[in-house]
C-alpha cells in the first residue's frame, strides 16, 4: 500500500493542513470508522462460548474513546485509580471493569473495592493485604506462567525474568493465603507480551493457561492476556495479525478444555494496542532541515514527549509526507534518506533514524502512521512542553476535539 492516509480516507472531508490549522501542531487524529472495526474484530474473537474483550485503556484513555469502546460492547482493564475513574467517567458499569494492577498501596485496592471493581492481585504480598483487609469477599490472581513473548525485552510481560505475576510454583500458596481469609479466587488472568504477529505464541499461552486453570476449584473466569500485533510496517506491505486463523485455532483447544471441564468459565481477554494504534495518526510540521557529518536531518515538533515509543523500544512507524494538502506518494517523487527528529534537547529524540522517504521540504507535515495506541498516553510534558490536542474524525467524515492541547497555565498551575 502506497498510502494508508488515502486508503482509508483517515482524515474525513478535512486534510491534514486545515487540521492543524484549526487545531494546532503536533495533533493527534483518530479515525472513529477504524477504531471501530479494531473493536468489532477483537470482541469477536470468541464466539462459541461466553465472552468478553477487557480493552486495556492504558493503550489510549481519551473518555470519547473509551465511550466508543463501551458502546461496542467491550469491558475494561484498567492499571490504576486514574484509569478506573477514566471509565466511570465514560460510563462503564463497575462490573465491566477489571483492575489489574502492580505494586499498588493497600489505598488503591480500596479503591476499586469500594467502587465494585474487582480487582486482580499481582502477588502472594498483594494477596496477604487483600485478605487481610477484605476478609470473605472475592479477587482474581495474575499468573505469570514461565514463559513470555513480544517485540522488545521491555515489553515482555511473563516468564522468569520479568516482575509480573504469581509464579506457577506458587500457585497452592495462593490458594492456601485465600482460604486462610476465607477469600474466593474467582478468576486468573495472565499476559505473556505485546506485538505479537505470530499467532503461535499467543495460542501455546492458552493452552498452557488452560492446563494452569485445572489447578483452581471453582473459576467464574479466564483471562488470556493481551498482546495481538498490528502491522506497524504496513506501507511496505507487512501481514496483519491473522486473526481468522487464531480464531480457528483457538476454538479447538476451547472446545477440547470444555468437553473436560464441569463448567466453563467466562473467557476474556485485554488487547490495548490492536484496539486503538492503526485508528491513531499523529501529524508534525517539519520546520528545519539540515546535515550533520553526512546526516540529512528533518527537524520537526514531534519530539519524544509527543511519541516516545521510538526511542523507548526502538519503534518503527512508518511516516507519510504531507504537501498542500496531499500525501507525497513514493511512486511519483524524488526520495532521500533522512532522519527525523524532535524539538526535544536529547540526542535520543528520533522518529525515524536513516529513513528512505519522498524528498521532505521546510513547512511539510509528517504523518506518523499507527500511534493510537501508547501515544498520547504515554507523552509527556518533558522539557515544559504541552501535550498536543486530540481530534476524533467521526463516522460521518466530519471532525472533532476530544481533548483540547495543554495551555501554559496548565505547566504553570499545579505551583
Ligand atoms: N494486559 C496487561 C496486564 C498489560 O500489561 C498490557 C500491556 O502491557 C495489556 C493487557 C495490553 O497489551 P497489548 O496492548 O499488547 O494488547
Amino acid at each position: 500500500m502506497e498510502s494508508y492516509i488515502n486508503e482509508t480516507s483517515f482524515f474525513g472531508y478535512a486534510t491534514a493542513e486545515e487540521l492543524l490549522k484549526e487545531y494546532g501542531s503536533p495533533l493527534y487524529v483518530y479515525n472513529e470508522e477504524v477504531l471501530r472495526s479494531r473493536m468489532k474484530e477483537m470482541e469477536g474473537v470468541i464466539e462459541k462460548y461466553p465472552f468478553t474483550a477487557n480493552y486495556s485503556v492504558k493503550a489510549n484513555t481519551n473518555i470519547e474513546i473509551l465511550k466508543i469502546a463501551l458502546e461496542m460492547g467491550l469491558n475494561a482493564d484498567a492499571m490504576s485509580p486514574g484509569e478506573i475513574l477514566s471509565l466511570l467517567k465514560a460510563g462503564y458499569p463497575a462490573s465491566k471493569i477489571f483492575f489489574v494492577p502492580n505494586n499498588v498501596s493497600i489505598d488503591e485496592i480500596r479503591f476499586a473495592f469500594e467502587r465494585g471493581v474487582i480487582t486482580s492481585l499481582d502477588s502472594l504480598s498483594q494477596l496477604e493485604t487483600f485478605g487481610k483487609n477484605f476478609r470473605g469477599n472475592k479477587c482474581a490472581i495474575r499468573i505469570n506462567p514461565g514463559v513470555g513473548a513480544g517485540h522488545n525485552e521491555k515489553v515482555v510481560t511473563a516468564g522468569k525474568k520479568t516482575k509480573f505475576g504469581i509464579s506457577e510454583d506458587d500457585i497452592d500458596k495462593a490458594i492456601e493465603i485465600a482460604k486462610k481469609y476465607n477469600v474466593r479466587i474467582a478468576g486468573i488472568n495472565q499476559h505473556v507480551g505485546s506485538q505479537i504477529l505470530d499467532i503461535k505464541p499467543i495460542l501455546a499461552a492458552v493452552t498452557n493457561f488452560l492446563r494452569i486453570a485445572r489447578k483452581f476449584d471453582d473459576l467464574d473466569f479466564i483471562d488470556f492476556g493481551g498482546g495481538f500485533g498490528i502491522p506497524y510496517h504496513k506501507l511496505s506491505g507487512e501481514d496483519r495479525f491473522p486473526l481468522e486463523k487464531y480464531k480457528e485455532e483457538l476454538v479447538k483447544i476451547l472446545d477440547e478444555y470444555a468437553s473436560s471441564v464441569e463448567k466453563v468459565p467466562l473467557f476474556k481477554s485485554e488487547p490495548g494496542r490492536y484496539i486503538c494504534a492503526e485508528g491513531g495518526i499523529l501529524l508534525g510540521r517539519v520546520h528545519a532541515l539540515k546535515e550533520n557529518s553526512g546526516v540529512r536531518y528533518a527537524g520537526t515538533d514531534i519530539g519524544m514527549n509527543v511519541l516516545v515509543r521510538p526511542v523507548m523500544y526502538d519503534s518503527w512507524h512508518d511516516i507519510e509526507v504531507i504537501r498542500d494538502g496531499e500525501v507525497v506518494l513514493p511512486s511519483s517523487s524524488e526520495k532521500e534518506t533522512v532522519t527525523v527528529t524532535g524539538n526535544i534537547c536529547e540526542s535520543g529524540d528520533i522518529i525515524a533514524k536513516d529513513r528512505e522517504l519522498p524528498k521532505i521540504e521546510e513547512n511539510d507535515i509528517l504523518a506518523v502512521l499507527d500511534a493510537g495506541a501508547y501515544g498520547y498516553s504515554m507523552s509527556s510534558n518533558y522539557n515544559s512542553r504541552l501535550r498536543p490536542a486530540e481530534v476524533l474524525i467521526t463516522s460521518d467524515g466530519g471532525h472533532r476535539l476530544i481533548r483540547r492541547r495543554d495551555t501554559y497555565e496548565d505547566l504553570l498551575d499545579r505551583f
